[in-house]
């Protein structure tokens, strides 16, 4: 089967396995995604909703965060991991949003990425979730079910995979089909086990590159 349609008949059978996919990060602003995709760096979504609630009881908005005092966002983003660099970026972030973007998240990938603490990964969150704009989140599910079914090659570096997948994934899929790599790579195609290939929607046309 060509990757474009092995793509296709992913798409297609994630899509009925997991109708009503998201993100797991929960949020109710663009810039609050911004600040949890950046704790949730080395950190589980689930730990991020448990801490952002406090952070924003103390600063409600984009300019609040922006004058806290960092050591004071290290304390409370702690438990996340990483506590002082993940505060340092976000200060700097919201300073940023605050005094170059009226604070407005911006909506480009080339604006997101001069964001301190923002990567592409951070940054294709942001365009496909906030923006609805195409977006391939490589973030470390989509790396190794990419790999595993045999949509890419043994590419493990996450921008060579974002573009790998851009040639062969239809622009309006690619946000979903990640958050539902995410979701198969949670309940199925495991990391930690072997991966449960006999309950896998996908066992007849994967590759299985394990
Ligand atoms: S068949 Fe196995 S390796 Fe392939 S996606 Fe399913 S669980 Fe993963």
């Amino acid at each position: 089967m060509r990757k474009k349609d092995l793509a296709l008949a992913v798409i297609d059978r994630l899509k009925n396995e997991y109708p009503a996919t998201t993100c797991t990060l929960d949020y109710d602003d663009a810039w609050k995604l911004l600040v949890s995709v950046r704790l949730a760096a080395q950190c589980t979504d689930a730990r991020v909703n448990e801490i952002v609630p406090n952070l924003y009881e103390k600063y409600p908005g984009i300019n609040e965060l922006a004058d806290a005092d960092v050591e004071d966002i290290e304390s409370i983003v702690k438990p996340c991991g990483l506590g002082r660099s993940k505060a340092r970026d976000i200060s700097a972030c919201m300073k940023m949003l605050r005094d170059t973007y009226n604070c407005q998240v911006p909506d480009s990938m080339e604006e997101l990425l001069k964001l301190p603490g923002v990567g592409r990964k951070s940054a294709n969150l942001i365009m496909g979730d906030i923006y609805k704009k195409p977006a391939i989140v490589t973030d470390t599910h989509c790396i190794r079910l990419s790999n595993r079914i045999g949509l890419v090659d043994n590419i493990k570096e996450p921008k060579k995979v974002e573009m790998a997948l851009l040639k062969i994934i239809p622009p309006e899929e690619s946000n979903d089909l990640c958050h539902r790599f995410v979701d198969h790579g949670r309940a199925v195609c495991t990391a930690r086990t072997t991966p449960y290939c006999d309950r896998c929607v996908l066992n007849d046309i994967c590759r299985k590159n394990i």
